[in-house]
């Protein structure tokens, strides 16, 4: 990348035409390239400016939270490409350098040095924030892990809650290795059966439907991008709409009524900062979309979180990839 600056420097003109190898470097195809990598990078930055408000309205609305969460890691995975573009397209064939032809030539070079900055910073930002978030998380961990020694006598096992024997009502998940569902007998003491176990199937929806790493990759966007409204509110926006696809999920099995109690009792209960706790998000938000939604319950009337994690997948790849092909290959010599 550096080694394009003092090139650009030198002559305008001469830079767009060693960009464009070729027997025809005309200014179509390159106020097309232009145009493409502008209107790529132009376009991921409005999402992230304007997708926020949009994603809180379809929650505020009753759209199903899996569909919003599968929204939200589209549009982040956007925008992150458009922030990247200008970078990788410079990098890879000197488009930016087209840039001379319609506009003075530092435009280009500036577009692509602060794309380049943004990644080097989101890739600095993002790494030390994961990095932080596990080592707690494995401390964490390893408490609960001797805490299940001291009061079992054996080590934690996935699919069995840890019991607390603490007065106070607590309900968290823990991922890690095994995944932990932690419960307090103070929650059987404040609630009654069918409201823990609506809780346990909200906790156990966190951890298979992979709610911590939805958490994990908003908090690295947030310090990382922390410039752009759509990253810098996703962890607010994520833990949300994982507290609304849980509370769905739990719903669907257990009925919406002892869930709304035990969040209208527990909205208040501490959790460890790593852990999805039942009380985070906004309970009022979580309360009224029990209440408006009809959840046809059945023992499994949960959806399958294969195909949902599949799906999250296929379409972010797929968005990924036309983002990244479309914007490469319309500045390609
Ligand atoms: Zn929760």
């Amino acid at each position: 990348m550096a080694s394009r600056v003092p090139l650009a420097g030198v002559n305008a003109r001469t830079a767009s035409l060693r960009c464009h190898h070729g027997p025809h470097p005309g200014n179509d195809r390159t106020v097309s390239a232009v145009t493409s990598v502008v209107v790529w990078t132009a376009g991921g930055l409005l999402i992230g400016l304007l997708s926020p408000p949009l994603l809180r309205l379809g929650m505020r609305r009753g759209v199903d939270a899996g569909v919003l969460l599968i929204t939200w890691a589209n549009l982040v995975s956007l925008t992150v490409i458009a922030i990247a573009l200008p970078a990788v397209s410079g990098l890879i064939h000197g488009c930016w350098l087209a840039l001379g032809v319609e506009m003075p030539w530092w435009v280009g070079v500036l577009m692509g040095l602060l794309s380049g900055a943004a990644v080097v910073i989101a890739i600095i930002g993002g790494g030390w924030q994961i990095a932080g978030v596990t080592r707690h998380r494995r401390r964490v961990h390893a408490r609960h892990t001797e805490l299940a020694w001291l009061l079992t006598g054996t080590a934690p096992q996935a699919g069995r809650v840890l019991w607390l024997p603490t007065s106070e009502p607590h309900a968290y998940s823990l991922t890690g290795s095994p995944p932990l569902v932690v419960m307090s007998r103070g929650l059987r003491d404040c609630l009654d059966q069918a409201a823990v176990r609506a809780i346990r199937s909200h906790e156990d929806a966190h951890l298979q439907r992979r709610h911590h790493w939805f958490i994990a990759v908003a908090q690295a966007l947030s310090a990382g991008i922390a410039w752009l409204p759509l990253t810098r509110q996703s962890p607010a926006l994520v833990r949300m709409l994982i507290e609304l696809d849980a509370d769905a999920h739990a719903a669907r099995i257990h009925g919406h009524r002892p869930l709304r109690r035990a969040i209208q009792t527990l909205r208040y209960a501490p959790a460890p900062a790593v852990s999805l706790g039942i009380a985070s998000g906004s309970a009022q938000l979580r309360l009224e979309r029990l209440s408006a939604t009809s959840f046809s319950g059945t023992s499994h009337g949960s959806r399958s979180v294969v195909p949902g994690t599949a799906l999250l997948a296929a379409t972010v790849i797929v968005s990924v990839a036309l983002a990244l092909g479309a914007g490469l290959a319309s500045c390609a010599p």
